[in-house]
């Protein structure tokens, strides 16, 4: 082989020095996240300002670069992977992940198709086998990763776009959206506004859209369900984004089925509810739809990003993103570039698949189980402490209440500036509320010990100050 002649060995000494330079620094910061404050200290926010803002004409090298990353970027991060990180539903790494991706980024493949990286492709091929059978969705479905939850439920809205109108007899691909049959979009009232999103870029108006009511737990009511047909597009959640509850899947599906409805359900973390045998009911019926969206970025902890669409009629994907171009042809069962819409992409699937390899399926079905449990916990002590929970948690979600709005809003914005943990805000129902979401593999019952203490201790000062109006 030749290439040791263009590239000498010390450009290659240098690279694995300052990989394993690289790796020592991401040891250390591992380390040090459990005992870090969960938001960046002012003072480590005021050192972004050393960053240099000019690009300079001369390069400072990649080992000053990755210093400069470290130095002054690490102190800088959200320890969201230390434990006490509650915001959003932002899952944690797991070890398998962050150690895998070191050598899946040295190893830089492009799973676009099989013939640009065999290995990928065959792991990609096994994670995907293995999501489909955790999650417990059909047989004949196909799985495929991208980006996020986001990306995945824009995928699958196009592909059930297409495959309706394919069966009212309109070729979309060729005569487009003007002109074709007016397709009804029902929705739960409570859709994630990334579903919202992807209907837009999808050529689906807000005008289009039917709202099907819901309860107090964000679920859609049966009852006052719309009555669809075979042009309708039907819009379901499992894990609603406050309140950790999925929408009654066993009752609207085989509804919605029968009259030739496309069912798709946006499962971003509640879809794993299906890896535990403890917590399945929860999302039962959720394999009777036709398309589903979730992420492994969430509560399977990949590292960011990782999304999986997933379809119950391989056809009806390919359909949608499949494309002619000479020199991307093949003839692959199972090529990336023709199942999403990124044609070069990472080897997601690989990531994947060293997790599922290292956690195995009573792993993931543990690690589901212990956050709900975690959630419980955090619920309990809360409660117990005077707060008021606005709905039955369930799964990883907790919302709760303290006091009033104002006291509220007073408590998220001192949970924040303590430190010891991180959760947000949001409106449920017309009330304030602090959402607390257990999404990372790394939090223990310690760690809910700790942060419920913390969340107490600033809302009684916050009530011995006179409540949120007073402070805030
Ligand atoms: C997070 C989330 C999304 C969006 O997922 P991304 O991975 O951020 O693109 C969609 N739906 C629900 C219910 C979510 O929780």
């Amino acid at each position: 082989m030749s290439s040791s002649q263009s590239h000498g060995p010390d450009q290659h000494t240098e690279r694995a020095e300052l990989i394993i330079a690289a790796a020592h620094r991401a040891a250390a910061y591992v380390a040090a996240a459990p005992e870090r404050g969960v938001f960046p200290e002012e003072e480590a926010l005021r050192g972004l300002d050393r960053f240099p803002r000019d690009l300079g004409d001369k390069g400072l090298g990649a080992a000053e670069a990755v210093a400069m990353l470290d130095e002054l970027g690490s102190p800088a991060t959200v320890a969201s992977t230390g434990g006490r990180y509650f915001g959003f539903v932002t899952g944690g790494t797991d070890p398998a992940a962050s150690a895998a991706s070191v050598l899946l980024s040295a190893w830089d493949q492009n799973l676009a198709l099989p013939v640009m990286s065999p290995v990928a492709a065959m792991l990609d091929e096994l994670a995907s086998r293995w999501c489909r059978e955790l999650l417990g969705l059909p047989e004949s479905a196909v799985v495929t990763f991208c980006s996020g939850a986001s990306i995945a439920n824009l995928t699958c809205l196009v592909a059930a776009r297409d495959a309706l109108l394919h069966r009212a007899g309109w070729n979309v691909e060729e005569r487009g959206l003007a002109g074709a049959p007016r397709l009804r979009v029902v929705a739960s009232a409570e859709i994630h506004a990334s579903v919202s999103k992807a209907l837009r870029a999808a050529g689906i108006g807000t005008d289009q859209i039917e709202s099907a009511p819901t309860d107090e737990c964000g679920r859609v009511a049966v009852d006052r369900f719309p009555t669809v047909d075979g042009l309708t597009l039907v819009l379901l959640q499992a894990g609603n984004v406050n309140t950790g509850h999925s929408d009654p899947f066993s009752e609207i599906i085989p509804m919605a089925r029968r009259e030739g409805a496309w069912v798709h359900v946006d499962g971003a973390f509640g879809l794993w509810a299906g890896a535990s045998e403890a917590r399945r009911h929860l999302v039962g019926g959720v394999e009777l739809a036709d398309s589903w969206a979730t992420d492994a970025h969430k509560w399977l902890n990949a590292s960011y990003d990782s999304g999986i669409a997933v379809c119950r009629d391989p056809e009806d994907l390919r359909r949608a993103m499949s494309f002619d171009a000479a020199y991307l042809a093949g003839d692959a069962e199972r090529a990336a570039a023709h199942l999403g819409l990124q044609m070069s992409q990472r080897a997601r699937g690989a990531e994947v698949w060293a997790i599922l390899t290292s956690l195995g399926r009573n792993g993931v079905a543990e690690l589901v189980d212990r956050c709900c449990r975690l959630a419980e916990q955090m619920a309990g002590l809360l409660e117990a402490a005077g707060a008021r929970l606005l709905v039955p948690p369930a799964l990883n979600q907790v919302l709760v209440q303290f006091d009033d709005d104002a006291t509220t809003d007073a408590v998220i914005a001192a949970v924040q500036s303590d430190r010891t943990c991180w959760a947000g805000g949001t409106v449920w129902q017309g009330r304030r509320a602090m959402r607390i979401s257990v999404s990372d593999a790394a939090t223990d019952a310690d760690d809910i010990a700790s942060s419920a203490e913390a969340i107490v201790r600033c809302w009684r000062r916050i009530a011995a100050e006179g409540g949120g109006s007073a402070d805030a």
